[in-house]
């Protein structure tokens, strides 16, 4: 019985030691030295595998502008978000692009955009360029505007939509009744294009705002399978 007291106090002296011991490591203050190695892209690892990951569930292709630009590289969160947004859209958005890039500098010129002063991104032959500012904004704003991206791709998929868009909205090269917003009243891909993001964003304001393109969205598009 005296031996197991015994026995018994040890245990809690030791547990006790070892408790303080612990404290004492945890708290112990010291600074570390490390030092990131110049040039090497911490995140590459990530980053490819979450291109792997779209390319192997959506076929897009991934790829970043201006190569040895560090402003032009995808971030992790960047493709995780692009991963989610794509993964949780509507069966509908039946073409996505065959590529998404990432670009610094992009050829304005040659795209059609001079009467655009917030340019975020375009489409060329099913391949979508993503200015890379375009990602520093909120992530409601770069929903849309992927949306809208992705809109385009559909819209060039579909010729009967093209025209029945055409017919129903622009018989007269002029958007009647006028787009959900003024960049849709450009022209008429633009006009689908913000209404399908409007559409996706917040269905019930753009059947309150503008009831028409709700109505063929809702009978036109959702039903592409
Ligand atoms: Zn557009």
């Amino acid at each position: 019985m005296r031996m197991d007291r015994r026995l018994f106090f040890s245990v809690i002296f030791l547990l006790m030691s070892l408790f303080i011991l612990h404290a004492k490591v945890e708290s112990t203050p010291f600074e570390d030295t490390v030092v990131i190695p110049a040039g090497i892209p911490l995140h590459q690892n990530a980053v490819e595998k979450t291109e792997k990951d779209i390319e192997r569930a959506f076929g897009i292709k991934i790829s970043e502008g201006l190569a040895g630009e560090d402003a032009s590289r995808w971030a992790p969160d960047d493709l995780a978000f692009l991963y989610g947004l794509i993964d949780s859209l509507p069966p509908y958005f039946t073409r996505m692009p065959d590529s998404i890039k990432l670009s610094k500098e992009t050829d304005y010129s040659s795209q059609m955009m001079t009467s655009v002063t917030m340019f975020v991104g375009f489409v060329t032959n099913m391949d979508l360029t993503v200015k890379t500012d375009t990602l520093q904004r909120n992530k409601e704003t770069l929903r849309y505007i992927y949306i809208h991206e992705f809109a385009h791709c559909l819209w060039f998929d579909h010729k009967n939509i093209q025209s029945l868009w055409e017919r129903a909205f622009w018989p007269g090269g002029k958007a009647e009744p006028p787009s959900i917003t003024d960049y849709g009243n450009s022209n008429i891909m633009e006009d689908f294009a913000e209404s399908i993001a409007v559409y996706v964003a917040s269905p019930t304001e753009l059947l309150k705002k503008n009831h028409e393109r709700y109505d063929f969205i809702e009978r036109h598009v959702v039903s592409l399978r």
